[in-house]
């Protein structure tokens, strides 16, 4: 399939372009680059070993996205685009909302004109509204939640499901992340945030180059095995396998999957397993409980195993390794 990628040129889509591509896919790129880089499309280019053709706009433009489609007879299309930093989206709701609907919306609107009929959404397990261990598909999922970033994604969720009532030709998949580390294991992509990382592993990433002085753990009093807080983390590159598999699996109608492992990580072990691939201590206190931060949240991956035939086979120590490499050849991303 000829496949458009909105927001391809971030962290997950730059490794699903990748992936995409060795599974005799071929890939377009859409994106503003207002978080992203285009040496990273470069460099998914030479992995892959072919030009990937990227276009600098927003997913939000519709004309833009329809002649993205028209030009490029694109078959499908994999929304990434969108903003994603859970503590800015509490200090700058109204962005968050504008930017998310808005390009999920255009880019719906503008498959619709151009008779594109295949959609993959790039959702998040803060959808759920009581985060827990082994969370199913069927948990309880609204807008009861702790921060904008989250509803916007229920709220495109929920789009997804109308357009897909009134168009039956309609199909798509939403895909709940739970929470994607590591890189590609040339060493050569990875996750590059911009300013201080909000998410654990690019934080400890940072702390094992020398960039930031020391984790802070947000609390050791969880119920939880040590104390600290559990978290799903998936390897982006079994994350841009997901993808392909749901693709691949596409049916009319819309299917809702988590890409999670099953398995939990706390904070320390994600911290000691940093310590294991670098060779020393790195340096950390604990702090209070950031909040609205859960005790655990793990997915229950049985239906993508049974739906699309995927499961996660990267471990918590294959993302620690690969993330490493990543950070000690890039200490300053794709500045370097
Ligand atoms: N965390 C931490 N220090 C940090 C960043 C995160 O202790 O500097 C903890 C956080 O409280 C949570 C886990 O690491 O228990 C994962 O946090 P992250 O922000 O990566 O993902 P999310 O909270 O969105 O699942």
């Amino acid at each position: 399939m000829r496949v458009l990628l909105t927001g391809g040129a971030g962290f997950i889509g730059s490794h699903t372009a990748i992936v995409l591509i060795e599974h005799e896919h071929e890939v377009v790129i859409l994106d503003d680059l207002s978080n992203a880089s285009d040496e990273a499309v470069r460099r998914a280019s030479r992995l892959a070993g072919t030009e990937i053709p990227l276009v600098v706009g927003d997913a939000g433009d519709r004309e833009l996205v329809g002649r993205v489609l028209a030009e490029h007879r694109i078959d499908a299309v994999i929304h990434f685009a969108g903003r994603k930093a859970v503590g800015e989206s509490v200090a700058k709701p109204l962005e968050y909302y504008r930017v998310n609907l808005g390009s999920a919306i255009a880019t719906l609107e503008a498959m619709a004109e151009q008779g594109v009929e295949r959609f993959v959404f790039s959702s998040s397990a803060t959808v759920y509204e009581r985060p827990g261990p082994l969370l199913a598909e069927d948990a309880q999922v609204g807008l009861d939640l702790e921060n904008p970033y989250g509803r916007t994604k229920a709220i495109i969720e929920a789009i997804v499901t109308d357009a897909s009532m009134a168009n039956s030709a309609l199909q798509a998949a939403v895909l709940r992340y739970f929470n994607p580390v590591g890189a590609h294991a040339s060493g050569n992509i990875g996750e590059d945030p911009k300013g201080i990382p909000n998410n654990l592993m690019p934080f400890v990433a940072q702390v094992a180059a020398g960039v930031r002085e020391r984790l802070r753990i947000f609390g050791d009093d969880y119920d939880t095995p040590d104390g600290t807080g559990v978290r799903d983390y998936i390897h982006v590159v079994d994350l841009a396998e997901g993808h392909v598999a749901a693709l691949e699996a596409l049916a009319p109608g819309v299917l809702t999957v988590n890409l999670g492992t099953g398995s939990g990580g706390s904070v320390l072990d994600v911290l000691r397993a940093f310590e294991a691939a670098v060779g020393r201590e790195l340096p950390h206190e604990i702090v209070a409980r950031r909040p609205g931060d859960a005790a655990i949240s793990t997915a229950d991956p049985t239906l993508a195993h049974e739906r699309l035939g995927w499961r996660a086979t990267r471990s918590l120590d294959d993302a620690v390794r690969d993330a490493w490499r990543w950070q000690r050849q890039n200490p300053r991303g794709y500045a370097d």
